[in-house]
């Protein structure tokens, strides 16, 4: 046996360095555990629970049996999908990139995001993020040594809004960059004209970059409330698309607006459009220095996935337009029950105008705090559902907000729906 020495062992000092520290284990891991447990229904974690369309899984299989894919592709990503990504943000949004130095393949959008952090951010810099923030956000700030600086999306007139002036005074001379998300993820807001206007214009001023996760661009359901100072708010059901303007339904990137594309990184994934999270296809485009740098980063992180997945999702990329307006319909009409649901069971229903989670309010309920809400909720009405105070930095702003995902089986949305009528029985 060698004898005790003196140097201190891994006991001398917490294991998890100190940028991690803070994060603990994700919350979808103790609230799928607690749906495990009870049985209950997870409308926690924002996964659909039937796949994408055949067509693109047997292209994936194609690809595996004729050896596509099963070696390291290159590290930028397939040139087939690289082109493919490049011609959907043409077609849809009249934005060119070159497939060859604006487009870059990684694994998954949350890769794209960390990447991109790590690439652009020194320690010390600070990272304007809207809060609440989707999952990986502050951890990658943080391991990229960046200080996050909340700006807080609040609710009004039905909808989770950004206060402009707010977002201009969270701006210092310590800024590199603005993260943006819309459709944002958890609160299904969708960010008006005149709000991506105002980002932009504060940007070009600052001089800031600008990274903007769009993984739901195919999932924006109408115009945001009040947007055209129609300010309908949610009504928990149908009839919201009362006043929907030209733009109805429409994603707008946010570098398409002025200054912006030299300045902005736009991250996408297949997960959410095509209902294979599993396959973590996801990719940035942007001017040719922002994607060199976020190359940079990704080459040491994974270099290179999903080889015979990238050939699949670039078939993908090229299906008809019927295939992203039906699952759009699809989802909105799940939307619509579950929110229904949602507000007969009492509780106040933030309507999303994108993506596939409903943010509801628990106080009319009689509660206060979402976390105490969510742990109870499998035994009282047997459903899972997501404490949005998680999200926040500001648990304070964060505690009455409780998230629930409906990219589920209408069956499983109306079990749910006739679950949570036990609230107030
Ligand atoms: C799901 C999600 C991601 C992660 O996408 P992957 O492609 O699965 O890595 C990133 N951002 C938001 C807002 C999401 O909801």
């Amino acid at each position: 046996m060698a004898p005790m020495t003196s140097s201190p062992g891994p006991a001398a000092r917490p294991l998890l360095n100190r940028r991690l520290a803070e994060f603990g284990t994700t919350i979808f891991a103790e609230m799928s555990a607690l749906a495990a447990r009870t049985g209950a229904i997870n409308l926690g974690q924002g996964f659909p629970d039937t796949d994408g369309p055949e067509s693109v899984r047997e292209a994936a299989v194609r690809a595996l049996r004729d050896g596509r894919g099963n070696q390291y592709p290159p590290g930028d990503g397939v040139p087939e999908l690289r082109t493919a990504i490049a011609a959907h943000q043409a077609d849809r949004y009249g934005l060119a990139y070159d497939p060859g130095t604006e487009v870059l393949v990684t694994t998954g959008a949350t890769e794209a995001i960390a990447a991109s952090l790590l690439a652009l951010v020194e320690p010390g810099d600070e990272v304007v993020a809207l809060e609440p923030y989707y999952d990986s956000y502050a951890a990658s700030i943080a391991l990229a040594g960046g200080t996050r600086v909340p700006v807080t999306l609040r609710p009004r007139d039905g909808r989770f809004r950004l206060d402009l002036d707010e977002l201009r005074a969270a701006v210092t001379p310590r800024t590199r960059l603005l993260l943006i998300n819309t459709p944002h993820n958890p609160t299904g807001t969708v960010l008006t004209r005149d709000e991506l206007t105002e980002i932009a214009r504060l940007a070009v001023e600052r001089d800031l970059l600008v990274l903007t996760d769009e993984v739901y661009e195919h999932l924006v359901f109408a115009e945001p409330a009040g947007s055209a100072d129609g300010g309908e708010g949610a009504d928990g059901g149908e009839g919201a698309d009362g006043g929907e303007g030209a733009d109805a339904g429409r994603h707008v990137p946010l570098a398409t607006l002025p200054g912006m594309r030299e300045r902005t990184l736009t991250i996408s994934s297949a997960g959410k459009t095509f209902s294979f999270t599993g396959w973590k296809v996801g990719w940035v485009t942007g001017p040719p220095p922002l994607v060199a740098a976020v190359r940079s980063a990704k080459q040491f992180l994974t270099y290179v996935s999903g080889g015979p997945f990238q050939y699949a999702v670039a078939e993908a990329l090229s299906l008809p337009r019927a295939y992203f307006d039906g699952l759009r319909t699809e989802l909105r009409a799940k939307r619509d029950l579950l929110a229904r649901g949602l507000t007969e069971a009492g509780f106040e229903v933030y309507l999303p105008a994108g993506t596939y989670f409903i943010t509801t309010d628990v106080r009319p309920l009689g509660e206060r705090d979402g976390f105490a809400f969510c742990r109870a909720l499998p035994e009282r009405a047997g459903v899972v559902a997501i404490p949005n105070a998680v999200f926040y930095d500001d648990r304070e702003a964060g505690a009455p907000f409780v998230r629930f995902a409906f990219c589920k089986r209408e069956e499983v949305l109306r079990e749910a729906v006739h679950r949570l009528k036990r609230l107030t029985a």
